[in-house]
């Protein structure tokens, strides 16, 4: 049988803004696992959760902004573009269609691992691409419940695997951690501080410029 494509990723999220934490944990994993670039892309409208205080527009150019100079991290509009609720299965199967042969693997937190069994088609999205979670040591890995099943069957930590095969597996790949959030960050904007140093410079600037968090002199 002809041989795969290099495996690729993607990391889906709000990006409201986009932090260190985003950025070090693409690149680490992308570097661990030998991925041929990681995909960051950001959500229209998430599923889960409230509203973002920034535009689709604004987290899109934001992201952009945040990889400009990195050649092994790229920015996916394909959510934004289909302006209605974000689901990740609708993302994996056009990435699937338009790259039939390469493994794709989907990079998350392990906070959102934990949810991962209430996300629209959890199990299609597991036939069709690899679950690389992002392991932070304040997390518990869960002992029993679905995840903890599904971590007993589709868990490897044979790397090769995700060079090898489609999809269905799950690596557990520690990083450094940054305890950095975005709400962490939109807090101190709100409240008049800079959160310089947990975001990059032209991230920073592009929020300055464009007044997105609606605050100015920061
Ligand atoms: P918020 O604080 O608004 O909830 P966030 O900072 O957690 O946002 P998201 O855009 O929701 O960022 O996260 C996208 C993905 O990045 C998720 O899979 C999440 O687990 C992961 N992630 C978020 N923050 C970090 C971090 N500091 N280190 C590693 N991964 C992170």
């Amino acid at each position: 049988m002809q041989s795969l494509n290099p495996p690729i990723g993607l990391l889906g999220g709000t990006f409201d803004p986009i932090h260190f934490g985003h950025l070090r944990t693409a690149l680490e994993i992308r570097n661990a696992l030998n991925l041929a670039e990681v995909y960051l892309v950001p959500c229209y409208q998430p599923v889960h959760r409230k509203l973002p205080i920034a535009t689709p527009e604004q987290r899109l150019a934001m992201v952009s902004c945040a990889v400009a100079d990195e050649p092994l991290l790229k920015v996916e509009d394909c959510e934004i573009r289909r302006q209605r609720p974000s689901y990740t299965i609708e993302t994996i199967e056009e990435f699937r269609k338009n790259k039939p042969r390469t493994p794709l693997c989907l990079i998350m937190g392990i906070d959102a691992l934990l949810s991962f069994s209430s996300w629209h088609r959890w199990q299609d999205i597991l036939k069709q691409c690899h679950l690389v979670i992002a392991h932070r040591p304040q997390y518990q890995i869960p002992h029993e419940g679905v995840i903890a099943d599904l971590l007993k069957k589709c868990l490897t930590t044979d790397v090769n695997v995700i060079h090898e095969t489609l999809g269905g597996h799950i690596i557990l790949h520690p990083v450094t951690p940054l305890e950095i959030s975005a709400t962490d960050i939109r807090k101190q904007i709100a409240t008049g501080h800079t959160p310089r140093y947990l975001l990059p410079e032209p991230v920073l600037e592009y929020i300055r410029n464009h007044g997105v968090y609606h605050i100015t002199g920061i």
